[in-house]
């Protein structure tokens, strides 16, 4: 996958990049990052991105010109249509499912913006997608897109260490994880549930199962709704609220 941002900052990205998972799928060719200053693409000879908004009112509105001369330049050598993302507030909520459909895709270029805004015209006729990492305002779009590449990139094949140790993630399954414990099995007297320590792999296996129901029952309920229980968990679920109300 190729991942192309267009920031002002593009400062802020050589951390993140440079650690962790993030560096290793660089390393193993899984995905290959581009960072760019989108003032580089100003035709003003003052390199200005930003301008009064028409009407009057506080702040600076991005201008469109260097945005849309980017984007250009960075698909005017392919036939393939990327994924142009626009980090805003005002964006569809991101989401693990989310996640995993920008995963399946080659290119994707994201808009990190700045300022009181953008012109209108980038969000209706340059963007396919715009996010939002959630309900309160950042001062820009760097950190959102952050968050949207780490959770895309761990997702790619090969990338994480197992190809199957994030399909039990939480909200991989549609419901959050289960308890994880490692040694030592007491810890000044607080235990490991005996089951884990069992040997069992079933017994493990339905643990593991009903503590995920469990959890995501206490706290976030509102996944439940929108996931297709089999027979046996639904009974598992019915046990959970019933223990939860005696
Ligand atoms: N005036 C804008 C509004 O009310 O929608 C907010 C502008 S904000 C100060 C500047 C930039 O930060 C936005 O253009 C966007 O790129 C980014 N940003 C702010 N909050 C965000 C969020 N929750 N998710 C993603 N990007 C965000």
């Amino acid at each position: 996958m190729k991942i192309d941002v267009l920031s002002l900052f593009p400062d802020m990205f050589s951390g993140v990049f440079g650690q962790s998972i993030l560096k290793k799928a660089q390393e193993k060719s899984a995905v290959q990052f581009q960072v760019l200053d989108f003032r580089e693409f100003s035709s003003n000879k003052h390199r200005n991105v930003d301008d009064y908004p028409y009407g009057g009112g506080a702040g600076m509105v991005l201008t469109p010109q260097p945005l849309f001369d980017a984007v250009e330049t960075l698909t005017k050598e392919t036939s393939e249509k990327p994924r142009i993302i626009l980090l805003c507030p005002q964006g569809e909520r991101f989401s693990q499912k989310k996640a995993e459909e920008l995963s399946k895709e080659k290119h994707l270029i994201f808009l990190c913006g700045h300022y009181e805004g953008y012109d209108e015209r980038i969000r209706e006729y340059l963007v396919t997608d715009e996010i939002s990492i959630g309900d309160y305002v950042l001062t820009g779009g760097e950190l959102g897109a952050m968050v949207v590449i780490d959770a895309v990139t761990r997702l790619l094949p090969g990338v994480l260490g197992k190809e199957e140790s994030h399909l039990q993630d939480s909200f991989s399954t549609g419901l959050l994880e289960h308890p994880q414990y490692t040694r030592p099995a007491d810890f000044r007297g607080m235990k490991v549930p005996d089951v884990l320590m069992s040997g069992n792999h079933k017994n493990i296996e339905e643990w593991r199962k009903k503590e995920s129901l469990k959890r995501t029952y206490e706290r976030r309920p509102d996944l439940l709704e929108s996931i297709e229980l089999t027979k046996e968990e639904e009974n598992w679920l019915r046990e959970i609220k019933d223990n939860k109300t005696t």
